[in-house]
């Protein structure tokens, strides 16, 4: 079995911290760097499990004796369900697992609830980062970046006021209709939610948050990560006009591979395209960057899961969201074209229903 990185997105409210946690969680990737560090895609990085070892410590034994271990996770950098909305893809979501950031003073709140509808309604697994810990009133400083190291650390009270506040998490995620737990007394990964209280600003905590995603990754999503028999299939996330390249569009390869001589099926508002890329570009490294305007290098060949860059004129009037498909041949061509009408008439009946 061959098993690809899982795209993780991060859903939250405004403020909640979701940018800091993106951002955290980069930091700790350029920290490793000797040990791989994380790779820039576009819209998305890569951490490597390496990285993820490092930063997870001791907690990353259990995970390293898994049968099918994950190379690593591919985190969607643009934060907001907009942008996750298009991560729709066909037969459900282009994420395969999300981090929702709820701030610890604040609880649930009302986009907060809307991600949660998403992740629900598109049946993505998911743990809750309660973040902000370090705002926790009376809250004491500590060298530690695991969690529950920290609460060790914390007085009495204050362990009891987080337990509260964890509580009413829970509470608001029963009336919601799921069974949630902070994650060190979860007994049933498959059938609790994981609650990691953690801080976007200090740090701690991200160790317990990525070993409970590459943990609930490793036990339940085999089958959606293995690459054997699947489609090469991605969405685009944006379609632009860059300086020296032309229509270029932005997608997250969600499986297979993507070669420069392969052709790429994809819709546009009442139409099925076939293009071939003139280019497959990934960012450039920034010691390689001699203009800011040369962003880009572009490769061969990019396997999922991945954020990536095609160059090609076809691409222009192609819808964010839309699923495209990579054909090796005129077969394969058909065969996705075929799959996309049949995709566009079900999205039209969709709305004429609704
Ligand atoms: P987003 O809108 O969800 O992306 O939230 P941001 O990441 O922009 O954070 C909103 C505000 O909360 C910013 O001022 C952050 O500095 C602050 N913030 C985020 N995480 C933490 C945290 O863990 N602790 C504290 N004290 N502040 C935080």
């Amino acid at each position: 079995m061959q098993i690809r990185q899982p795209i993780v997105a991060v859903l939250g409210h405004v403020d909640s911290g979701k940018t800091s946690l993106l951002d955290r969680i980069r930091g700790t990737g350029v920290q490793g760097r000797e040990a791989g560090g994380i790779t820039q895609h576009i819209g998305a990085s890569f951490l490597p499990s390496e990285t993820i070892k490092e930063t997870c410590g001791i907690l990353y034994k259990k995970l390293e004796q898994a049968e099918h271990k994950v190379p690593g996770i591919l985190v969607i950098d643009t934060p907001g369900h907009e942008v996750f909305t298009n991560l729709r893809s066909r037969g459900g979501s282009a994420a395969d697992i999300a981090i929702l950031v709820v701030d610890v003073n604040r609880g649930f709140q009302p986009q907060t609830n809307e991600s949660l509808k998403i992740l629900q309604s598109r049946k993505v697994p998911f743990v809750v980062a309660l973040n902000k810990c370090d705002q926790i009133s009376g809250w004491r400083k500590s060298d530690t970046k695991f969690i529950s190291q920290a609460i060790k650390e914390q007085d009495a009270s204050i362990q009891t006021d987080l337990d509260q506040k964890i509580y009413d998490v829970v509470g608001t995620l029963s009336i919601l209709g799921y069974q949630s737990e902070a994650f060190y007394r979860v007994k049933d990964f498959k059938s609790e939610i994981a609650i990691v209280p953690i801080s976007a600003r200090s740090g701690v905590g991200i160790p317990e948050l990525l070993s409970v995603l590459v943990g609930l990754t490793q036990q339940y999503l085999q089958k959606r990560l293995n690459q054997e028999e699947k489609e090469p299939r991605g969405i685009v996330l944006e379609v632009n006009d860059e300086v020296g390249l032309g229509q270029t569009a932005n997608i997250i390869l969600i499986d297979g591979s993507i070669k420069k001589e392969n052709s790429i099926v994809v819709a546009k508002r009442d139409s099925v395209i076939v293009t071939k890329p003139k280019a497959i570009l990934l960012p450039k490294p920034l010691d390689e960057m001699r203009d800011p305007r040369d962003k880009f290098k572009p490769v061969p060949q990019v396997d999922a899961a991945a954020g990536l860059k095609i160059a090609s004129p076809d691409l222009e009037g192609v819808l964010p969201g839309s699923t495209l498909y990579v054909a090796t041949n005129d077969a394969e061509i058909e065969k996705f074209t075929k799959l996309i009408e049949a995709e566009m008439k079900s999205v039209f009946i969709d709305t004429e229903t609704n």
